[in-house]
């Protein structure tokens, strides 16, 4: 593949993940799907970045939601420090951390562990129970099976963008109650060889748990409206009961589904990937077995949702 870096623009009028396509002189940026997700390269994150770099690295999250980049091979310090050009790091309650690394936290399934370990093989946001729900996970791959295991996304900007005018004024007056208080008596009611790895202790109070957001949530730069529903800790819609917000919150949550919002990334070990998890809803994909699939993650917070 010839590089594109230095190059004039080629990109005139091509539109992608729902916008015309940015120019980028310093990095090498390839689109993955119509949807979402690029693959950068050129930049090499053990090292720290200069402002220009820094800078279109940035629009193309941005841009892309989802951004990859092959072969980093970084310590945790490194990767903590990379995360840190996107925010304030941040632990989250219900996630076990790396061991070592209180502000890092990992996804396992070792080779003979069921896929029940792994919480939310659906489409999901994390932790929107929280105030303020991560703004972008970075996470790298320390071992993963030789083929499957890919984590997919899906663009919430397009899903909200093409729904009908009054279905967009229905779920824009919409509020939604997310909580996280049951998780662990919820975990503990389950055969032991079914539950989930949770973290068993952590610092959050009580009310930190539950969350009141915004069904449909604006970029606070940009403006630009996504969906924000999530079935993942989702309790009710505010002022209506469980029964009548369970259709509703199906079919919002089904448009993450549809193919023509995705991309999937193929992992392979020291893929590092940066996604936005205020506008992108995600989920690993555990269709392998016998193997051993590690990852290990920063989580970024994000800003209380507009
Ligand atoms: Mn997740």
């Amino acid at each position: 593949m010839p590089s594109t870096i230095g190059q004039p623009t080629l990109n005139e009028g091509v539109i992608v993940a729902g916008r015309p396509m940015p120019h980028f002189k310093r990095i090498e940026v390839e689109p993955i799907t119509g949807a979402a997700g690029a693959e950068i390269r050129g930049v090499d994150l053990s090292a720290s970045l200069d402002g220009e770099t820094l800078a279109e690295v940035l629009l193309a999250f941005e841009h892309f939601l989802v951004i990859v980049f092959r072969d980093q091979d970084l310590t945790p310090e490194q990767h903590k420090a990379f995360s840190r050009y996107f925010g304030e790091l941040t632990e989250l309650p219900q996630a076990p951390i790396f061991p070592g690394h209180p502000d890092m936290q990992e996804v396992r399934r070792e080779a003979h562990e069921p896929v029940t370990v792994v919480p939310f093989t659906r489409f999901h946001t994390d932790s929107p129970f929280l105030e303020r729900p991560p703004l972008c996970i970075v996470m790298r791959a320390l071992a993963v099976p030789k083929f499957g295991g890919d984590t997919a996304f899906a663009n919430m900007y397009l899903a909200y963008e093409q729904l009908s005018a009054g279905m967009k004024e229905m779920v824009s007056r919409l509020r939604v109650v997310y909580s996280g208080k049951r998780i662990w008596q919820d975990n503990a009611k389950k055969d032991k060889d079914s539950q989930l790895r949770l973290r068993e202790q952590h610092d959050f109070r009580e009310e930190q748990l539950e969350s009141t957001h915004p069904a449909v949530r604006s970029h606070p730069v940009t403006g630009r409206k996504a969906l924000f529903v999530t079935q993942a800790y989702f309790k009710r819609f505010e002022g209506w009961s469980e029964e009548d917000s369970k259709p509703v919150m199906d079919y919002l949550q089904s448009l993450a589904y549809r193919i023509q919002h995705q991309v999937r990334v193929r992992w392979k070990p020291n893929t590092l990937i940066v996604w936005d998890n205020r506008f992108l809803q995600h989920c690993g994909i555990h269709d392998y077995d016998n193997e051993r699939r590690h990852l290990v993650r920063t989580t970024v917070i994000g800003e209380r949702p507009i």
